[in-house]
């Protein structure tokens, strides 16, 4: 009778061991769904988000990836976190500053998008990035754009065509407006001031290729030129702002 009893218990403790072998395995194959599922909001929850006139190259969104990958490494240091942006040489001169004019207005509401109804004007999307001197893309820098309508005309009591904004994780800026037009006396032109966190505030303008006023402007710099672009959605300028950080 023992060597039977010893037996059964053999039997039942290699059970004992088969069914805790199943349970380990079992728990492990659930871990494997769970883990993906993890990644996958990362990825989605990260969109580069702006319409497809200002999708970057795919080299761009590599290197966004890469950004979001090391939120933490962004929040505590922002200009050391993102290597430079493709195409951008070791050094870059500093965006000039050139004068603030006498139409600002604080305190503009934060949005994208200037384009209400009422304003008048060519549709003209912006877009570009923040970068510090060595090319090192800035996130979180505000920006405050104002600017005259398309017949030039300031809105001196309300906020229209006036706005401010941040850059997203890799460092960009996107706004929608309209080309500004003439005024007496200057170029079209758009005011903007920019901030990179805890940094002194530039104030510069934006002019526009082609302009023959451009040149007897007497705030004028090259350096102030956007790049313009027509595209089947519309006139798209593009301009990076440099800053030194200090
Ligand atoms: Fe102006």
């Amino acid at each position: 009778m023992q060597p039977r009893s010893s037996s059964n218990q053999r039997a039942f403790l290699q059970l004992c061991l088969l069914s805790l072998a199943t349970m380990v395995f079992a728990a492990c194959g659930s871990a494997t769904p769970a883990a993906t599922a993890v990644v996958q909001p990362t990825t989605e929850a990260a969109p580069l988000g702006q319409p497809s006139m200002t999708s970057p190259p795919p080299a761009q969104i590599a290197a966004t990836a890469g950004f979001q990958a090391r939120p933490e490494a962004t929040e505590t240091a922002p200009t050391q976190a993102l290597p430079p942006i493709p195409g951008c040489s070791a050094e870059v001169n500093p965006t000039p500053s050139t004068t603030e004019g006498p139409y600002y207005t604080a305190d503009t509401p934060e949005r994208t998008s200037l384009i209400e109804p009422g304003v008048t004007g060519t549709k003209l999307v912006l877009t570009g990035y923040v970068l510090s001197t060595d090319c090192t893309p800035i996130p979180g820098a505000w920006l405050d754009f104002w600017q005259a309508d398309g017949n030039g005309q300031y809105d001196n009591t309300g906020y229209r065509l006036r706005g401010h904004q941040f850059t997203d994780e890799a460092g960009r800026y996107y706004l929608e407006t309209v080309v500004p037009g003439l005024y007496p006396g200057r170029p079209p032109h758009i005011h903007v001031k920019i901030q990179a966190p805890n940094q002194p505030v530039l104030t510069t303008q934006l002019y526009f290729p082609g302009e023959v006023s451009n040149q007897g402007d007497s705030f004028f710099f090259p350096q102030l030129l956007v790049t313009m672009q027509d595209t089947e959605q519309g006139v798209m300028a593009t301009f990076n702002f440099v800053l030194e950080i200090q």
